[in-house]
């Protein structure tokens, strides 16, 4: 089996782990739906796909506003009638402890990792519905199953898309072959600790650069595999970690 012709929406396109399951996807032949705010990193990223002979469309937004989900919805269906999959990828991590009360981060992390995840899904699930099928997959995190310092709100928004996960997969896979699946990665190198503001946590982080962590390809391939399988298939939960990480 292979992805052809299967049309896949991924937020956070621009950088990272959605960068590259871009890559791998439209290598194995799907049409695959650029999300992001920085419109030049996507417009890079689809000729990059272009070259190596996939399809792309470009639609940056903002996953907090529902109103640019719904013209990613609009654009993708007016250029290939369909969407088969939603890669919920876009998210924060401005790690901090709490007593020190950034509570415009944590609105950030709530807005993008959770409410991100809402509006993806509300946006797709009218179209997603008349299809014969689909499948949702939520990028939640390592951070649903432990806690790590400063990561009580970050650790909270990825636990709550794993739940929310298995929820919209008991509600939509029986009734409508829409499987649904949650990613969990420990340590991934991205720029997602460039979000980090406190400086605190940013020593805390050094401790770890010397660990060999993960790359993005580890995650789409992780991807790539949950959304091969038959639709009788429904991977729930993948949960991978690098082998040095405790
Ligand atoms: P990156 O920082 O490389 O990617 C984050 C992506 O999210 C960027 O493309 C960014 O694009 C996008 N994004 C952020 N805010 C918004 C927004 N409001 N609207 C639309 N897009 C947005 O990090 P990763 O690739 O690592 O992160 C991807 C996902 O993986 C995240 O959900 C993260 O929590 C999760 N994860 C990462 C791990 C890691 O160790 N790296 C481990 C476990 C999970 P732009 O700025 O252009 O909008």
């Amino acid at each position: 089996m292979n992805l052809t012709d299967k049309v896949v929406i991924i937020t956070g396109a621009s950088s990272g782990i959605g960068e590259a399951t871009a890559k791998k996807l439209a290598k194995d032949g799907a049409k695959v739906v650029l999300m992001a705010r920085r419109e030049d990193k996507l417009k890079a990223l689809k000729d990059t796909i272009e070259n190596d002979g996939g399809t792309a469309l470009v639609v940056s937004g903002d996953v907090i506003k529902k109103d640019d989900f719904d013209q990613v919805v609009d654009a993708t269906v007016k250029a290939y009638g369909k969407i088969d999959g939603l890669i919920n990828n876009a998210g924060l991590m401005p790690l901090s402890f709490v007593e020190k009360l950034k509570t415009d981060e944590w609105e950030q992390m709530v807005d993008v990792n959770i409410k991100g995840v809402l509006n993806g899904v509300a946006a797709v699930l009218p179209k997603m519905k008349t299809n014969n099928g689909g499948h949702i997959i939520n990028i939640s995190s390592m951070a649903a199953h432990r806690y790590f310092p400063g990561g009580a709100v970050y650790c909270a928004t990825k636990s709550a898309v794993k739940m929310f996960s298995e929820g919209l997969r008991q509600e939509l896979a029986p009734k409508y072959g829409i499987n649904v699946t949650s990613i969990e990665p420990g340590a991934v190198a991205t720029e997602l600790t460039d979000t980090i503001t406190d400086e605190d946590i940013k020593e805390n982080m050094q401790d770890m650069q010397n660990m060999t962590t993960l790359e993005a390809e580890d995650i789409a391939n992780a991807i790539h595999y949950a959304l091969l399988q038959p639709n009788r298939v429904n991977i729930n939960d993948i949960y991978l970690v690098p082998s040095e990480q405790k």
